[in-house]
């Protein structure tokens, strides 16, 4: 302790850990402790930030709380530990650099929209930056696609490429300047710039805005891959783009000006607006209002649009008066596209121009999807402004790498107190597909220095991720662990759920499709799960369904299937009966009487798919969950009593729907009557697992969750029986969730092999 004037001088070391890096952090405390009049030194370290201060004791006090409550918007502290330490009698504050080798696994921050100071600038004629698309600072901008490695400095990012001008280099080092070590800092004269044909700049956007006002599907290279961008409210323009892309019915996701904008188009809540104003900036899923200028070809058959705000400035200087479709840029089945050159090659039957730019995308990242329920967020595809922000794990793991699923893939790594989603990577089934997967992992591993010691994957034989674990677990000489998918499901929930992972509960997993331990086709199941093993306690009835991904394409198949089963006969009058020739029914018949490729389900998502045909909803599907999409939209609102509900058997059910169809009761009701029906099963069933086993907590998880009318009933049902409910908040119910699920089970198996 030392006397100096009045007070008492003391120094502490403030130790702390969480996304720091890349955010603003050091500026922000260097500029703290000015105003605190405060000595010392800030540097980044092996996991996170040391501060250490002196000063009066009342302001070290102060400082500790303003370093709390005034953290950058980007960063996000996981913990701090302050100590005492002997005053050095330092004079001034300051920034040390970065000692490179010693990083460690500092969690990166995600994409992040343009912040509001920025915006200002971007729209000030006066400013230097005026109009310039790369505009940004410590608070916005782009991270997770521009890193290539850490420590998180301009020459390991893919601005490295930009040496700064004399007026950029001195904001950088400016400390009271906001962009004091933003790395990505740049200005039209040193920095990247866009093009269009032989057009850039200010010129090349003027030109890409007339070419869209004119109908023309311009490619546009932004933050985590391309779009395909057109005017969404010219129907002829949204047609033209349905039909290079050769996607009729999928909805596509569109980007409008301003709030007042997407008022014009969908209603839109506090927190959906709230949603689509954030840092993140995903896409919200909105109803459609009924009269609005968009086009009809947006979302067809769709109650619900995706709908986002400019996150990144070229888009805030794209997109006018009119919303624009902004869809991944993809051929389909294949990951967005990334590089200059690529675009122009794969993207060529698609676009009419190219609006690229210089500054290289590291990883792609699509856009992310999110809808609310009961006020708040939820997640149906995690990745940009989102990945890769960690999950907070209850126990410390060991480096874990979980492969994820097939369709809607992402991957996982676990290290330390926190699991890494990785963004979406899309359906492994194409071999560009899983070149993506692999470089984004690469990404990963390298961010966040893990070497997995533990490589965790599906129990699914087919899966090519299970085959490319089992290969990397070979090379490397790593355990591998498979593990069942409504199993990680449930994980999944009580991970994101911050407890403790051996929490038992009554995990409710429907969803499509998951290979069952008894070779069968899972999906309609009843989980005990308590940690890492799980008893079957029931599941939806089996059904034999011809010919696996046939049936998944064809609800009218499904349907024709569930019908068999169930003894009823395939009378004509049957909308689903009726999609079929005479001869096609025949050899459908004949396959299922032999049994030739059929396989034995319990999914629920087929369930729903069977229903949406038998009442004549849907008899082909053209993307993932259509069918229970269309369903869903069509009892909007509506109350409705149940059919029989006394246990999982879908034949009764199907017995009172067609006597429903066939009295002439609309479809609407019927629908409603089904959704009321499924959520009285989940309810009966889980009173009777609570009588069993005593457990009261309930988890709602598989891709059937995403339908909110399902949900919503389930969970007020579930609650009037004084159930305490999980449902998910953080990752989606989807198989893009399933790969911290899956992590989780590898935390818990790592430590009971290791005992
Ligand atoms: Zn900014
Ligand atoms: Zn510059
Ligand atoms: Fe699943």
């Amino acid at each position: 302790m030392t006397e100096c004037g009045m007070g008492v001088i003391l120094r502490r070391r403030f130790e702390i850990t969480g996304i720091v890096q890349g955010v603003g952090f050091r500026p922000f405390i260097y500029n703290l402790a000015r105003e605190y009049a405060l000595t010392g030194a800030v540097w980044n370290h092996t996991s996170g930030v040391t501060i250490e201060a002196e000063g009066e004791t009342e302001a070290l006090n102060h400082f500790a709380q303003a370093v709390m409550e005034r953290l950058p918007p980007l960063a996000l502290i996981d913990g701090i530990i302050s100590v005492e330490i002997a005053p050095t009698g330092d004079t001034s504050f300051i920034i040390l650099a970065s000692e490179s080798a010693a990083f460690e696994s500092t969690p990166v921050s995600p994409d992040m929209a343009t912040c509001d100071d920025c915006l200002r600038e971007l729209n000030n004629p006066a400013d230097r930056r005026y109009g310039y698309p790369f505009i940004n600072c410590t608070n916005c901008g782009p991270r997770f696609t521009i890193i290539r490695n850490l420590p998180y400095d301009r020459p390991a990012t893919t601005m490295a490429a930009f040496p700064m001008c004399l007026a950029c280099e001195a904001e950088y080092h400016d400390p009271s300047n906001r962009r004091f070590h933003a790395q990505p800092n740049a200005c039209p004269v040193c920095g990247p710039n866009v093009a269009l044909e032989d057009l850039t700049g200010t010129a090349a956007i003027k030109r890409t805005r007339a070419l869209l006002a004119q109908g023309a599907i311009v490619a546009v290279k932004g933050i985590g891959g391309f779009h395909l961008a057109c005017d969404a409210t010219n129907n002829a323009a949204v047609h033209l783009l349905r039909e290079r892309k050769n996607r009729f019915e999928q909805p596509f996701a569109v980007m409008t000006r301003d709030l007042a904008a997407v008022r014009r188009i969908a209603e839109v809540d506090d927190e959906e607006s709230h949603l689509l104003l954030s840092r993140q900036r995903p896409i919200v899923l909105l109803r459609k209002l009924s009269e609005s200028p968009l086009a009809e070809f947006v979302a067809p058959g769709n109650g619900y649009v995706g709908v986002m705000l400019p996150y990144s400035p070229l888009h805030h200087l794209l997109v006018g008066e009119n919303p624009l479709v902004m869809t991944s840029a993809n051929p389909s089945g294949q990951p967005i596209v990334r590089e200059n050159a690529e675009a122009c090659q794969r993207l060529s039957h698609l676009a009419d121009a190219f609006l690229t730019h210089n500054r290289d995308i590291e990883v792609v990242c699509d856009d992310s999807v999110v809808r609310t329920f009961e006020g708040r967020e939820m997640p149906l595809r995690r990745s940009r402004g989102y990945a890769p922000m960690p999950v907070r794990l209850p126990p410390e793991s060991p480096s874990i790498l979980a492969v994820g699923a097939e369709l809607k893939s992402t991957f996982c790594i676990a290290k330390g107190h926190f699991a890494y989603l990785s963004q979406h990577i899309g359906d492994m089934g194409t071999l560009e597909t899983q070149r993506a997967f692999e470089r984004a992992l690469d990404h990963m591993l390298r961010l966040f220095r893990v070497e997995p010691v533990r490589v965790v994957c599906d129990l699914h034989p087919g899966y090519h991720s299970a085959h490319w674990a089992a290969e990397y677990a070979q090379r490397k000489g790593l355990e591998l662990q498979a593990v069942q998918h409504h199993h990680a499901h449930v994980a999944s929930l009580i991970a994101e759920s911050a407890l403790p992972l051996e929490t038992p509960i009554i995990g409710i997993a429907f969803d499509g499709t998951g290979y069952g331990t008894d070779g069968a086709i899972w999906g309609g199941e009843v989980l005990i799960v308590r940690g890492n093993t799980f008893e079957r306690f029931a599941h939806l009835g089996y059904v034999p369904m011809a010919g696996g991904d046939a049936s998944v394409r064809t609800p009218a198949r499904t349907a024709l299937s569930y019908l068999r089963a169930a003894g009823i006969p395939w009378d004509t009058d049957l909308p689903c009966v009726a999609a079929f020739t005479p001869s096609d029914l025949k050899l459908l018949e004949r396959q299922l009487e032999r049994n030739l490729n059929c396989l034995e389900t319990s999914s629920m998502g087929r369930l729903f798919d069977a229903v949406s045909a038998l009442i004549g909803v849907r008899q082909r599907v053209s993307y993932e969950g259509q069918a229970a999409i269309e369903l869903e939209s069509l009892c909007e609102g509506r109350r409705a009593h149940p059919y029989s509900a006394a246990t999982l058997d879908p034949a009764p059910l199907l017995q009172a729907v067609i006597e429903d169809l066939r009295a002439g009761m609309p479809r609407e009701q019927i629908a409603a009557a089904f959704h009321e029906t499924i959520a009285q099963w989940i309810v009966n069933i889980s009173r009777q697992a609570r009588e069993n086993t005593g457990l009261n907590r309930v988890g709602l998880t598989g891709g059937v969750f995403q339908n909110l009318t399902l949900l919503r009933r389930a969970v007020e049902l579930l609650r009037t029986q004084a159930f305490e409910v999980l449902t998910h908040r953080i990752v989606p119910a989807n198989d893009g969730g399933l790969a911290l699920g899956q992590a989780a089970l590898a935390i818990l198996a790592h430590g009971r092999d290791t005992l």
